[in-house]
C-alpha cells in the first residue's frame, strides 16, 4: 500500500510485462523462462540474482508440478522476496539506535544522489517520533550543501551545526557531537562530502570522521547509511562496492525509486552486497522516505 504511488513506474512496466508473459505462454516451458529472464534483467534485478532466481523457479515448478503459467505470479513473488533476504531471512530495516544517550548516523554517498534531502527527511521523521535531533553539515565541499541542510533544518525545526565551506568535516562532526550532548539530543545526523573521483581522499576523510565519532560516542557511529540513486542502475551498484570497501556500511538508502522503472535494483543490491536496504526515497516531499520492506515492495510490484 505505502509503495503504490512511488513505485508506479516500476510497477507499470514490470507487472504489465509479466501479465503479457503469462498471456503469451499458457505453459511454463523453456521459452517462458527465457522471456522472464529478460524482463527481470531489464528491471535491473541483476544478472547473478536473476540466474539464481530462474534456477530456483525451475526447481519449484518441478516440485509443485506447475503447468499453468497463471500460477507463476505468486511463485515469482515468493522467490523474489527470498532472493532479497537470502540467508538473512527477516533481517531488519529498522535503524539500530541507542535506547539511551546519543546515537550518531553518518550519511555517505556521491554528490547528487539525494544525501542532503534524505537527511532532511529523516530529521523530520525522527522528530515526529518524538526524538530530539541535531544535524551536522559535514559536506563542506559541495557548493550549497550547507545552506541546503539549513533549509531542511528550518523546515523540520532541527538545529544545524555548521562551519564555513571548505573546512574540516571531522571538526564539524566533533562540534555536532558536543552540541548534541549539551542540548540533550537523541540523534545526530551527519552529512559528508561525496567526492568519488579521489578514492584515497574519500577513504581518509571518512576514516577521520568515523574516528572522531567512535572516540566521542560509545559504539558510534550507530549507523553508516550509504545513499544511492536508483535511477543510476549499475552505477549505483559500483558505488556501493566502492563505499563498502572504503568503510563499514550498515545500511542503504535507495533514493528516486519513483523516477525509475528499474526498481529491481533494490533486490540486486541486497543480493550481491549483503547490505540491507533500510530506506527508500519515493519522491521529493518530506514524507517520501519509507522504511524498506521487501515483502511489501515485491507484492507492491504485482499489485
Ligand atoms: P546530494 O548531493 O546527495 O546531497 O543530493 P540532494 O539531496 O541535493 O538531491 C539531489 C536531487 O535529487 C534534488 O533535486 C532532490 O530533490 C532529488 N531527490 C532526492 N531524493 C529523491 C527521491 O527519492 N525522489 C525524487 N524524485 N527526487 C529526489
Amino acid at each position: 500500500e505505502t509503495y503504490k504511488e512511488g513505485l508506479s513506474k516500476t510497477r507499470g512496466s514490470f507487472s504489465s510485462k509479466i501479465n503479457d508473459l503469462v498471456a503469451r505462454y499458457r505453459k511454463v516451458d523453456e521459452d517462458f523462462f527465457e522471456d522472464l529472464e529478460e524482463i527481470l534483467i531489464s528491471a535491473d534485478v541483476g544478472v547473478t540474482a536473476v540466474m539464481d532466481l530462474i534456477d530456483e523457479l525451475k526447481m519449484e515448478v518441478k516440485r509443485k508440478n506447475i503447468k499453468d503459467s497463471r500460477e507463476m505470479k505468486e511463485v515469482i513473488s515468493e522467490k523474489l522476496v527470498e532472493i532479497y533476504y537470502g540467508e538473512k531471512d527477516g533481517d531488519t530495516a529498522k535503524l539500530q539506535l541507542n535506547e539511551e544517550g546519543l546515537s550518531v548516523i553518518l550519511f555517505v554517498g556521491v554528490n547528487g544522489v539525494g544525501k542532503t534531502t534524505t537527511i532532511g527527511k529523516m530529521a523530520h521523521q525522527l522528530k515526529q517520533e518524538g526524538k530530539k535531533v541535531i544535524m551536522a553539515a559535514g559536506d563542506t565541499f559541495r557548493a550549497g550543501a550547507i545552506e541546503q541542510l539549513e533549509v531542511w533544518g528550518e523546515r523540520a525545526g532541527v538545529d544545524v551545526i555548521k562551519h564555513n565551506a571548505g573546512s574540516d568535516p571531522a571538526a564539524v562532526v566533533y562540534d555536532g557531537i558536543q552540541a548534541a550532548r549539551s542540548r540533550g539530543a537523541d540523534v545526530l545526523l551527519c552529512d559528508t562530502a561525496g567526492r568519488l573521483q579521489n578514492k584515497v581522499n574519500l577513504m581518509n576523510e571518512l576514516a577521520k570522521v568515523k574516528k572522531v565519532i567512535s572516540r566521542e560516542v560509545p559504539d558510534g557511529p550507530q549507523e553508516v547509511l550509504l545513499v544511492l540513486d536508483a535511477t543510476t542502475g549499475q552505477n549505483a551498484m559500483s558505488q556501493a562496492k566502492t563505499f563498502s570497501e572504503a568503510t563499514d556500511v550498515s545500511g542503504i538508502v535507495l533514493t528516486k525509486l519513483d523516477g525509475t522503472a528499474k526498481g529491481g535494483i533494490v533486490l540486486a543490491i541486497r543480493n550481491e552486497l549483503q547490505i540491507p536496504v533500510k530506506y527508500v526515497g519515493l519522491g521529493e516531499k518530506v514524507t517520501d522516505l519509507q522504511t524498506f520492506d521487501a515483502h511489501a515492495f515485491v507484492y507492491g510490484l504485482f499489485a
